[in-house]
């Protein structure tokens, strides 16, 4: 897969992306993962990225001029046809990210990712994107940190990325409950216990009790995706 993400802050993307499992996965060649600073796109000398809104209004707007351009620059560079490949404006307004919407992504070739800042970007770049994703109901400063959580999400999805791919089948929302709880050494600690059917060996009542635990978890803490 190859990931394109458009942004004013590309320092923002040095160490989240070259930490662990997401580090390793693009020096094994899963991901190829590019980060482009919009303001080399810009039309004059300063990098303008952002002007003021019509209509007046407090704060700045993202100009259109240097997302097209970033977007134009890729496609070219790259030699991308449109199919496989997803433009994702990342906003408060777009659809609500989920475990089903990164394994639809997951299928992609390419994913370009453009980060909004200030009051938002001029409403003309919603053209350029096949899709808009938001990554829950609240505001943050800016799309980068959007962006990697998507991007963590979906590379994480992808086969060999990590390392046993049962790992990811018993993860919370990968099936239709959440994950099982987990204990690991030691025994016993400050007198909290390890449940003994973990410390028996017999598999079978293992894997019953931890479907036991998702279910009764799930109906507790997230009702609604039982129902789903
Ligand atoms: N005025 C905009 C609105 O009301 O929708 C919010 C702009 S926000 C301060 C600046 C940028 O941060 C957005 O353009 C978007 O790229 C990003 N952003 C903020 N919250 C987000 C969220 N929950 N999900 C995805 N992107 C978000």
């Amino acid at each position: 897969m190859i990931i394109h993400v458009l942004t004013i802050f590309p320092d923002m993307f040095k160490y989240p992306l070259h930490q662990g499992i997401l580090e390793k996965a693009q020096e094994r060649g899963y991901v190829d993962i590019n980060i482009h600073n919009l303001r080399d796109f810009a039309d004059d000398r300063r990098g303008t990225t952002d002007d003021t809104p019509y209509g007046g209004g407090c704060g700045m707007v993202m100009k259109p001029e240097p997302v097209y351009k970033a977007v134009d620059h890729i496609k070219r560079k790259y030699n991308i046809e449109t199919e496989n490949v997803s433009v994702i404006l990342v906003c408060p307004q777009g659809e609500r990210f989920n475990q089903d919407m990164a394994k639809e992504l997951k299928e992609k070739h390419t994913l370009i990712f453009i980060c909004g800042r200030y009051e938002g970007v001029d409403e003309r770049i919603r053209n350029l994107a096949d899709r808009e994703i938001s990554i829950g109901d609240y505001v943050l400063t800016g799309g980068e940190l959007p962006a990697m959580v998507v991007i963590d999400t979906v590379v994480r999805l992808i086969p060999g990325v990590v390392g046993n791919q049962d790992s990811i089948k018993t993860d919370s929302f990968f099936g239709p409950s959440l994950g099982y709880p987990q204990y690991t050494k030691p025994p016993v600690f400050r007198g909290l216990e390890v449940p003994q059917v973990l410390l028996s060996g017999n598999h079978n009542q293992i894997d019953l009790w931890r479907k036991k635990k998702s279910l009764e978890r799930t109906r507790l803490r997230r009702p609604d995706i039982l129902k789903n």
